[in-house]
């Protein structure tokens, strides 16, 4: 009989959902939005709504894995909170649907299984050991170590946005200061950039948006930069080498054989890249922690493809 795995890529917008071989193809796939607004039951009821369109006539659904917009226990399947769906806080959603279903469902969350994804089926394929990084809004991470996810105690392992690089450095969304993500995703290029020129600083993004501090985003940066644009070039070069100095430590924690960076602030390529891979060599204690740092390879499908990556291979179901 046909052996089939389906998967829900749940986020704050658009719920999707797929029905996939274990080599990655899919077979079927549907999305419709997630209207948040309505509460925590109705999106429930949109994701089983979903897994009914995919469910196959004929073969066996051996399992249902779950991608989620927030931290999760994956030892009980519970989203602690998901930050653009309000209501989700502590909801049992493996239970939910495992009661619906009748099949095993796990549940990850969304950087996590980005990693997953690119380990399983992207630019990590064959390597056992990796780091994963989405450079975005935010900064999120996964860590695989010896062919598994890393998830730690509590599932909370690979936040890897949340290092800390500056301790005198700005606050963080999560309540702390110095973190990465407040220096280097999209948000912190943003920030520092519009205060730079609050100050009195003068800039072509200045020009680029026509006046309008409010409509600075990374492409503007970009572009600046890509002109010569002094105050363009300083925040990119600063920013990028603190993503170096974050990548350094995690060479140093986890040595892994490849790191993978994802997200909107990635697409800037060797802007990016290169001063990262120039400050990782230049600050690892040994060469011998230097491995590949390469771009991301899956775009669209990859909350669906780590959530089949995920259903493959369940974390161990236990805490110690
Ligand atoms: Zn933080």
């Amino acid at each position: 009989m046909d052996k089939v795995y389906l998967t829900v890529d749940l986020g704050g917008t658009r719920i999707r959902a797929a029905r996939c071989r274990a080599d990655g193809a899919i077979e079927a796939r549907t999305e419709q939005f997630t209207r948040a607004e309505e509460g925590a039951n109705a999106v429930v009821e949109r994701i089983a709504e979903s897994l009914r369109e995919v469910w196959p006539a004929k073969g066996k659904v051996m399992s249902i894995g779950v991608v989620a917009p927030g931290p999760v226990d994956p030892f009980t399947g519970v989203i602690f909170l998901a930050p653009n769906i309000p209501g989700f806080v502590n909801l049992p959603l493996r239970d939910w649907l495992q009661a619906i279903f009748k099949v095993p469902v796990i549940i990850g969350n969304d950087a996590n299984l980005a990693g997953l994804a690119e380990w399983r089926y992207g630019a990590a394929r064959g390597h056992s050991h990796v780091v994963y990084l989405t450079v975005s809004t935010g900064i999120g991470g996964g860590v695989i170590m010896g062919g598994h996810l890393l998830v730690g105690s509590r599932g909370l392992a690979g936040e890897l946005g949340h290092v800390k690089v500056d301790y005198h450095g700005s606050p963080c969304q999560c309540g702390s200061v110095g973190c990465i993500e407040a220096i280097a995703s999209g948000t912190g290029l943003v920030r520092q950039v519009r205060e730079h020129l609050t100050a009195g600083e003068k800039s072509q993004v200045t020009d680029i948006v026509s006046g309008n501090l409010d409509a600075i985003n990374v492409e503007a940066i970009a572009c600046a930069a890509e002109q010569g644009d002094t105050l363009a070039n300083t925040v990119l070069d600063d920013s990028f080498y603190a993503l170096g100095m974050a990548v350094v430590s995690f060479l140093h924690s986890y040595n892994p054989s490849i790191v993978v960076i994802g997200g909107g602030v990635s697409n800037l390529g060797e802007r990016m890249f290169k001063p990262v891979r120039d400050t990782v060599s230049r600050h690892v204690m040994d060469p011998a922690y230097v491995c590949p740092i390469v771009p991301a390879q899956l775009s669209g499908d990859v909350g669906l493809l780590g959530a089949l990556a995920l259903a493959l291979d369940p974390p161990p179901q236990s805490k110690n």
